[in-house]
């Protein structure tokens, strides 16, 4: 996982772009109103490391050692993640490991204190010792019992000598008092093995399941083939299944249910499945299981291929308070991002290894194939659009070319719309709710349906006293839309009915007009703006700070007869 680097303020901007050397993938975290050029703006230090720490993320503090403790102490006790936390001077002249000794901190911390050119404060005595972590084994392998593990690691520092059985090539430049007939036994091998009190097991992630998803229960297939074969759950590297499957949920679950990650390769039998992925006999081949063994641990990569994933999100109006986080958790996974340039702007900053996609706003169906084609290919795509990709966006282009082509890998990609604020709702709520009771939605484009259409649509809601929501009221091509509708509205509704318009909402620059449809002039809105006219029973009245509140009450009068 790509670390966090904390600063507080100018002074240490420095050291954190050193070590962007080191981790390219970081991502800065600076204090807002006393640092700028940064990834990510916090404004409670505390929160902020309580809430990358809760969510597993390693982080580099450049403050002193006592404040992250402080800061953190309170979440210490609570069950789950364990991430890294180091703290490094300001400077640069010192490296402090603090906590995640089992996720891999004295790594880390030696790691920095390479890149910095000074010496790691490692306390831990078995790293001291032995220049590793025993209890922490290099990616590829996992520790059998932590308890028994740390028993075993205080008998070799009592000065025990030790043996190593199975292939551990991390330990060779270990200093590990080694000797064939000691009574201490490093353990390394896949095969269920009851504890010993003097072995440390750690199992090799070298077992791959293939299964089908015609199995009734995946998960309970996956752990009996195992037991059958002998081997622990702990060496289970990946589960595989036939790109076929690819869209079956039962599959995705049993993955997820046993915490290990799902790859797909051209259909086959079970045994077939295996022999594509590693190369190799099954071990053991059931109906709809198959278990394959590599020699050394699986490197999950290069096991077929995953599940390409393709998201339709909603930025919201712009301001970045507005983006639902889903949204933003979305646009951290993405592989590669299509969209509008200035969406795709409003959507950044990026990492130096997403690849941006930008084309022009008319191209709609072109970049709805392109994020197929993408993601067909099992990377994490993001179509972006503004405000909700269900609101004349990107998501209806989207199924639209999905529905019309005929690729069935397309349609084994995990498509997934995620909402967003809509200007519509943006505006509304700065007005008050002039949307509070039923209301219309419209574009008043006619670049895709004729005006014929948009004409009757606006006479039959202003019949139905519906408050109205204009989106694309008018734009430089299209210069005379608004005028005619408003002819429309105005033989129905009062002069003094009240109209909101919202320009550039929660954007730079936003501005926000409350008139009437008596005095609204179609020069007082352009393209980037909203247009929401009240219905019979939409009102005013005057705000403290000067300005109006509008709604629409939730309730209606009752007409007699
Ligand atoms: N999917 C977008 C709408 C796209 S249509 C959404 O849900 O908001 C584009 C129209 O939306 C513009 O012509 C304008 O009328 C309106 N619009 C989009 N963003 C806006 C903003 N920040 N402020 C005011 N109007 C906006």
């Amino acid at each position: 996982m790509r670390p966090a680097i904390i600063i507080l303020g100018n002074g240490a901007l420095a050291t954190a772009q050193r070590l962007k050397g080191l981790y390219p993938q970081a991502q800065i975290h600076g204090l807002a109103g006393r640092v700028e050029a940064v990834d990510v703006l916090y404004s409670d230090f505390g929160a902020a490391l309580r809430a990358l720490y809760q969510s597993a993320t390693p982080i580099i503090a450049l403050c002193a050692a006592g404040i992250v403790i402080r800061s953190l102490a309170s979440v210490l006790l609570e069950k789950g993640a364990e991430p890294p936390v180091l703290a490094v001077a300001e400077d640069a002249s010192a490296v402090v490991p603090l906590l995640g000794g089992l996720a891999g901190v004295n790594v880390m911390a030696r790691a920095i204190a390479e890149h910095l050119q000074v010496d790691a404060a490692i306390t831990t005595s078995g790293e001291l010792r032995f220049g590793t972590c025993l209890l922490n084994p290099p990616e590829g392998y996992v520790l059998g019992d932590l308890g028994q593990g740390k028993r075993f690691v205080s008998d070799l520092l009592a000065g025990e000598s030790v043996r190593v059985e199975g292939q551990a090539p991390w330990l060779a430049d270990a200093r590990l008092p080694l000797d064939d007939q000691a009574r201490l036994t490093i353990r390394v091998a896949s095969q269920t093995h009851a504890p010993v009190a003097d072995e440390l097991l750690i199992y090799p992630r070298n077992v791959l399941v293939a299964v089908s998803a015609e199995a009734d229960d995946i998960v309970a297939t996956v752990i009996q083939a195992l037991q059958s074969a002998g081997l622990a759950m702990p060496a289970l590297a990946c589960l595989l299944a036939a790109d076929t499957q690819m869209a079956d949920e039962s599959l995705h679950a049993a993955a997820l249910a046993l915490d290990v990650p799902l790859r797909f390769t051209a259909a086959g039998h079970p045994g077939q499945l295996v022999e594509h992925a590693l190369g190799l006999t099954a071990l053991q081949v059931g109906a709809h299981c198959a278990v394959g063994v590599a020699a050394l641990p699986i490197e999950i990569a290069s096991v077929g291929r995953v599940r390409g994933r393709l998201a339709v999100i909603g930025l919201g109006p712009g301001a970045a308070e507005l983006m639902v986080p889903a949204v933003k958790a979305e646009l951290t996974r993405a592989d590669d991002v299509l969209g509008y340039e200035t969406y795709v702007r409003m959507a950044g900053p990026f990492r130096a290894d997403q690849v941006l996609h930008c084309t022009d706003n008319r191209e709609e169906m072109q970049r709805a194939r392109h994020a197929f084609e993408l993601a067909a290919q099992g990377r994490s795509v993001v179509v972006v659009s503004s405000g909700d990709p269900g609101v004349f966006a990107m998501a209806a282009a989207v199924l639209e070319a999905l529905h019309e082509a005929d690729r069935p890998e397309w349609h084994q990609v995990d498509l997934q719309m995620l909402p967003g604020v809509s200007a519509s709702l943006a505006t509304a709520a700065l007005a008050g709710a002039p949307l509070g009771h039923d209301f219309c939605v419209m574009s008043l484009s006619d670049n895709l349906k004729p005006w014929s259409i948009i004409e009757t649509r606006l006479e039959l809601a202003c019949q139905a006293d519906l408050a109205l929501a204009f989106y694309n009221p008018i734009s430089r091509a299209r210069p005379l839309q608004l005028g005619k509708a408003l002819e429309i509205v105005r033989r129905h509704r009062a002069p003094q009915t009240p109209v909101t318009l919202g320009r550039d909402v929660g954007r730079p620059g936003q501005r926000l007009i409350i008139t009437t449809l008596g005095e609204l002039t179609v020069d007082q809105v352009d393209s980037r703006t909203m247009v929401l006219v009240g219905s019979s029973t939409t009102c005013t009245f005057a705000k403290a700070d000067g300005g109006q509140w509008v709604y629409t009450p939730r309730w209606y009068p009752h007409k007699p007869g």
